[in-house]
């Protein structure tokens, strides 16, 4: 299958049992989730809009949320269906978000038949004293034994989240958390940042000076032992906060960060497609944002089989320095002649002050084409980045 001309569909499942301090994700806690009804909703949302993409064919599917497994194994099976019958082919990664409470035996052996190929476990930390601070559910035995249990079902992949910057964290128990996960022999693991989301209970926790975070030189300190860890295990850096044993990379989640266009069925759901490529005005994409209340997005699919609540094009210009910014994550970097080529922007030409600038101060490396962070740069990623904004 050729990459550019695949697209990826993102379903979001808005739904948890109870909301976590720090999330402002689009879920809501609510004791009856209308599990027939969402997945219908989807089912018919993706017959109305998969057509967007009708001259691609589907590389990816990620059920993503919110807390997707929540949804009965049968419900999963019916969305993935509906989705491969009408894009008129199977998807190569079926990536389920997964939490470590749903995670029986039983029940992944089940999600394995509906067609899932990869399971994401939000493990978070492996620390009883952590894991309440954040109000995560889970103990670490039962984040563990998830992650377990995900690796015994026979699925192609499974991955496994780690948060650090938690409050009470300390380099030697984040160390020990990446071996104990190591040594699981899980192929991928993604590593989030704890942030602190305004209007959140934890920020007010932050505010209040109930909790403190670890001090911006333990944050590095904990960044900077991360390679070394993992590396033993086969777990190797491929993107700014990812890493996978070779074959176990995430074809979804590579797609974003090398402009795949993906259709987002559900609540608050985002898509990207590619505009005309003749638009005199320089259109590259389209971006458009589903309604994010679960409520307003089933009413507007039911009447009318869409929910798109607002859209965005972008210019070529504004879509380049997105797709740098993005690509830069990468550890290979970007190639400025492939996306010259393929979005008609000179690229060189253009940001080529900026990279001689980031060059000299060692951020970057550039070979005349190939444009990557250095290892000082990956850890100021994000300032590197705004460079070219
Ligand atoms: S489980 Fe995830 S999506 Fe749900 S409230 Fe917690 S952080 Fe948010």
């Amino acid at each position: 299958m050729k990459d550019v001309a695949a697209f990826g569909v993102y379903v979001h499942f808005p739904f948890c049992t109870w909301k976590c301090n720090y999330c402002d994700f689009n879920v809501v806690a609510i004791r009856s989730i209308p599990e027939d009804r969402y997945a219908d909703a989807i089912v018919f949302e993706a017959l109305h809009r998969l057509p967007e993409h009708a001259d691609r064919r589907l590389m990816t599917v990620y059920l993503g949320g919110g807390t997707p497994s929540l949804w009965s194994p049968a419900h999963v099976g019916q969305v993935l269906a509906a989705i491969e019958a009408l894009a008129g082919n199977a998807a190569l990664e079926v990536t389920l978000e997964l939490n470590p409470a749903e995670a029986t035996p039983e029940r992944l052996r089940g999600f394995r038949d509906a067609g899932v190929t990869r399971v994401s476990v939000g493990v978070q930390a492996l620390d009883d004293a952590l894991l309440p601070v954040i109000e995560r559910r889970h103990s670490a035995a039962e984040g563990l034994l998830a992650v377990r249990n995900a690796l015994a079902a026979g699925f192609g992949s499974v991955t496994a989240d780690l948060m650090f910057g938690l409050p009470g964290q300390t380099g030697d128990g984040f160390r020990t958390a990446l071996q104990t996960l190591g040594e699981t022999g899980v192929p991928h693991v993604s590593l989030y940042d704890l942030t602190v989301e305004p209007r959140t209970p934890f920020a007010r926790l932050v505010d209040r000076g109930r909790v403190t975070l670890p001090d911006e030189d333990t944050g590095v300190a904990m960044w900077a032992l991360v390679d070394d860890t993992l590396r033993p295990f086969g777990l190797l850096r491929y993107e700014l906060s990812n890493f996978a044993q070779p074959g176990h990379e995430s074809l979804h989640n590579g797609g974003y960060w090398v402009g795949r266009p993906y259709l987002g069925l559900g609540a608050g759901a985002h898509s990207m497609r590619v505009a005309n490529g003749d638009d005199p005005v320089g259109t590259a994409v389209v971006r458009t944002t589903n309604r994010r209340s679960w409520m307003a997005y089933l009413a507007a699919v039911e009447a009318t089989g869409s929910a798109v609540g607002s859209d965005e094009v972008l210019d070529r210009d504004t879509h380049v320095r997105e797709r740098l910014f993005t690509g830069l994550r990468r550890r290979d970097g970007v190639s400025l002649s492939a996306m010259a080529r393929e979005l008609r922007v000179p690229v060189l030409e253009r940001y080529g002050p900026t990279i001689a600038r980031l060059a000299a101060r060692r951020l970057v490396e550039f070979d005349g084409d190939r444009l990557r962070l250095s290892d000082s740069g990956l850890v100021f990623a994000d300032s590197v980045a705004a460079e070219f904004f």
